[in-house]
């Protein structure tokens, strides 16, 4: 049993169980194993993820990447909290390969996080290995540790934002933004 499992079946005995029941004989590694997978963000690397997907373009209109749906885990509660992810950006000189703007996403929802955090790493990332003229992130979420527990409200929803570049100092670039994902 590795240290987290054991960990794992330490919690589950704190919790009342008992854990020689069938049911949760396998529950530490497959908890261990879960939990490895969801936190497997930080053992991921920006530039392994977006592998050379980085190509020459012309293009210097905005593309807008809409609704990407990642899994994070709040750093407050370890509870998760479930959303979407809009990805907005000014090319200048090159584009990304759709499918990493997706894997970057994952890259950093797959962490213990606030929300806030988490949007200003994905706008990042992207100026990052883009070299963009501007970049604007906007994820909208639900989270678990507002509707399981605490004042337990079911339809509320946090959006943050954050805008750099020409998505910050531009009022028309950001409103086009906006339309684009239907905000
Ligand atoms: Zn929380």
């Amino acid at each position: 049993m590795s240290n987290l499992e054991s960990l794992y079946q330490q919690v589950l005995a704190e919790l009342g169980e008992n854990v020689e029941r069938e049911g949760l004989l396998d529950t530490p590694k497959r908890a261990a194993k879960a939990m490895q997978f969801l936190t497997s963000g930080y053992t991921t690397d920006l530039h392994e993820v977006v592998n050379n997907a980085v190509f020459t373009s012309d293009n210097d209109e905005m593309v807008v990447v809409q609704g990407i749906e990642f899994y994070s885990l709040c750093e407050h509660h370890m509870l998760p909290f479930i959303g979407r992810c809009h990805i907005g950006y000014l090319p200048s000189g090159k584009v990304l390969g759709l499918s990493k703007f997706a894997r970057i996403v994952d890259m950093f929802g797959r962490r213990l996080q606030i929300q806030e955090n988490m949007t200003k790493q994905i706008a990042e990332a992207v100026e990052e290995v883009t070299g963009c003229r501007g970049v604007g992130v906007i994820v909208e979420a639900q989270h678990m540790c507002m509707m399981m527990r605490g004042v337990q409200k079911q339809n509320s929803m946090m959006r943050t934002s954050v805008m750099k570049g020409d998505f910050r100092s531009n009022a028309a670039t950001r409103d086009e933004f906006m339309r684009l994902i239907g905000l």
